[in-house]
């Protein structure tokens, strides 16, 4: 039987930047598995923000997790640039998120003051704050602003990139370094050995691994279940409509709308819970539209051409899931909204804990059994 020393199953962005740090760690022989299902393509069809303005309201620890990986960006994106040759069409120009009223303002604002003194408490700074309409509209003066904005919050300490050449970028570098990538590989089953040993059964056969990494997104729920884990995950649809190319007129993103570097427009950030399917519908486009018309009218005159939806891996807190199997230490799975904001993390932290190197302190808080109540 053919034998690695980690195995990493499913090759999107978690477990692709699992797999840089881990060979990047020295971890040896790492190999990932990716069967590329057509239903889950979370990292090729995600947003792009690369962000922690937001995130973590309720759970500060998840807030400082977030601030920590977007501080970690713009050096994490120069390097894989270096490395790979690829041009992750990072722009750190900051970001916004839109209030449409008053007392949408205000909740912002208090929101931010709240996690300004968390992220203090751990010597982070949390650099958000409030724009008014006009300071916003200053800001993007070639794009009009609608009537019914009130104001951004507002951060230059965040940006966007291309998804697609982020995941390619970061494949390459792992790849370069040593790391050993299977796709058309399906990992039907794990079986752990007695001596601690793991068989990984694919469809193109058996590999006995010291680790194993499960990063299967939904598809990781199969593979734990015969091992009598319950992954707390469940599916949640996002639709984006993306525009014929315009003239580059919006430079900052805003969490539903965003213009790359080439033109397109994209819009989204819908939420559906337990939507089992990756279609588009009707009134979920209506509705992207709609805010979107509200907060940039320009939009309207523009003609979309692609629309697309993808299922969020979704945790009951919204935060990520990264832990050990209780009874198999070998075993970790790593399950994570945000994974493209987190992946720096994911390659510089979590990686050496996977290894059993080093426990960042925040990481307990994130174990799948904090769902066991
Ligand atoms: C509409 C939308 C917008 C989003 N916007 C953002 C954003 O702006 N910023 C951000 O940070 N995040 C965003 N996200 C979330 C982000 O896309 C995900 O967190 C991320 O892509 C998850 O990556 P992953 O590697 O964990 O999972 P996946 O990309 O789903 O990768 C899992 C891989 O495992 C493979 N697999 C499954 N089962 C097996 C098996 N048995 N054997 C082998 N391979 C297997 C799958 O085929 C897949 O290739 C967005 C998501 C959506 C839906």
């Amino acid at each position: 039987m053919a034998s690695a020393d980690v195995a990493i199953i499913g090759g999107g962005i978690s477990g692709a930047a699992a797999g840089l740090g881990l060979v990047e760690e020295g971890a040896g022989k790492v190999l990932i598995f990716d069967e590329q299902l057509p239903s889950q393509r979370l990292s090729r069809g995600n947003f792009g923000l690369t962000w922690f303005m937001c995130k973590g309201a309720n759970n500060p620890v998840y807030a400082k997790w977030c601030r920590m990986a977007t501080r970690q960006w713009p050096e994490f994106a120069h390097r894989l640039e270096k490395e790979t040759g690829y041009n992750l069409e990072l722009e750190w120009t900051g970001g916004a998120i839109q209030a449409f009223g008053d007392e949408q303002y205000q909740s912002y604002a208090q929101s931010i003051e709240t996690l300004k003194k968390v992220c203090a408490e751990e010597g982070l700074d949390y650099p958000v704050r409030m724009l008014s309409r006009e300071e916003f509209a200053d800001m993007v003066p070639d794009i009009k602003v609608g009537n019914d904005v009130t104001g951004v919050m507002y951060t230059a300490d965040q940006g966007h990139i291309n998804p697609l050449k982020l995941l390619a970028a970061v494949r390459c570098a792992y790849q370069q370094k040593g790391g050993l990538y299977y796709g058309a590989h399906n990992v039907a089953e794990i079986v752990p050995e007695e001596g601690g040993a793991i068989t990984v059964k694919t469809n193109k056969g058996s590999y006995s691994c010291g680790k194993v990494v499960i990063a299967a997104g939904h598809g990781s729920q199969r593979l734990l279940t015969p091992l009598r884990q319950k992954l707390h995950i469940y599916p949640q649809r996002g639709q984006l409509m993306v525009s014929e190319r315009y003239k580059r007129v919006l430079k900052i993103p805003v969490l539903c709308t965003r213009q790359t570097p080439d033109g397109t427009f994209i819009i989204g950030f819908s939420t559906e819970d337990f939507a089992h399917d990756c279609r588009v519908t009707l009134s979920g486009m209506k509705n992207l539209a709609s805010n979107a018309i509200r907060l940039f009218p320009i939009l309207a005159k523009l003609n979309w051409v692609r629309s697309w939806g993808a299922i969020r891996v979704m945790t009951p807190d919204g935060a990520p899931i990264y832990s050990r199997l209780p009874e198999h230490s070998n075993i970790s799975m790593l399950a994570l909204h945000s994974a493209v904001s987190l992946a720096p993390l994911t390659t510089s932290t979590i990686a050496p804990w996977i290894l059993g190197k080093s426990e960042a302190s925040q990481i307990a808080h994130f174990s799948n059994e904090r769902f066991n109540v």
